[in-house]
């Protein structure tokens, strides 16, 4: 059996749960190097749009699984009206847009490593610091694809950071983007010391109701990554968010136990 969560696993769960709730619209996004698709959804009938993206790198696909817990909360409570920390399940559905990326790396995932099949880091590829990563990638010791780390020869050089990125465009703007990783239960903000109006007093409220830690990656981590580029481009706060703790990849068996962790944040991360 395996423990880890699959690409097959996700569609099949996403087309369960559109079949039980119909107000879900899929879509997708693009197709990987080997040719899968990229689903994409969208719930909600607001105008304030909001992006939760899942899985850059192969060996977190635990974060595909716990968007597909959220989303799969998030409906029963827009079918029920039972209210969630206080919040009415109506008031998110009327005033909220939500889109989901919930996998942006199957082929990563089923390689069993981080890179994408091209051997790119996906979230060293986006056009955020791509030349200063350079030179920490020599430092590195890391000249061509790799399991991990790599940028790629150019930004968006992958089918998978190019259909993101197409999507972004065509939708943005977002008023918060969420990217979620593993592990450190950390949150990041910004780019490069720069933090967009309300990024920090977001970040803030994010860590409070998940006990998580606000702070910055390492040097190396810094650059190129999806976050990076949204707050470059846009001027619009965006986080990554790394769930849980241990080694990568996480097993499944902790997925209920982030999720716990996380749900208080998940909920507020809609009206914050
Ligand atoms: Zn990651």
């Amino acid at each position: 059996m395996n423990i880890y969560y699959s690409h097959e696993t996700l569609l099949s769960e996403l087309t369960e749960l559109a079949k039980k709730h119909p107000e879900i619209k899929m879509t997708t996004v693009g197709h990987s190097v080997m040719g899968k698709p990229l689903p994409a959804l969208k719930i909600g009938e607001g105008n304030v749009k909001l992006l939760y993206v899942g899985t850059h790198h192969g060996l977190e696909s635990i974060t595909s699984a716990l968007l597909m817990k959220f989303l799969s909360e998030l409906c029963g409570h827009f079918k029920s009206r039972n209210m969630i920390y206080g919040i009415d399940p109506r008031y998110i559905y009327e005033t909220r847009c939500i889109y989901m990326i919930p996998m942006l790396n199957p082929d990563g995932v089923e390689l069993g490593r981080q890179a994408n099949a091209n051997g790119v880091d996906l979230n060293h590829n986006y056009d955020a610091g791509f030349e200063e990563y350079k030179k920490i990638e020599k430092e590195l010791g890391i000249t061509g694809p790799a399991p991990t780390r790599y940028s790629g020869e150019a930004p968006e050089s992958e089918p998978e950071t190019q259909a993101i990125c197409a999507f972004i465009r065509a939708l943005a703007p977002f008023k918060y983007m969420f990217t979620f990783h593993t592990q450190g239960e950390e949150i990041y903000s910004g780019y490069n010391g720069y933090e967009p109006k309300n990024s920090i007093r977001v970040a803030k409220a994010l860590a409070r109701y998940s006990g998580y830690i606000h702070t910055q990656p390492e040097e190396a981590a810094s650059y190129g990554g999806l976050k990076d580029w949204y707050v470059k481009e846009f001027d619009l706060p965006a986080y990554t968010i790394e769930c849980g703790k241990g080694e990568n990849p996480l097993p499944i068996s902790e997925l209920s136990g982030i999720y716990i962790g996380l749900r208080k944040m998940l909920f507020h991360s809609l009206i914050l």
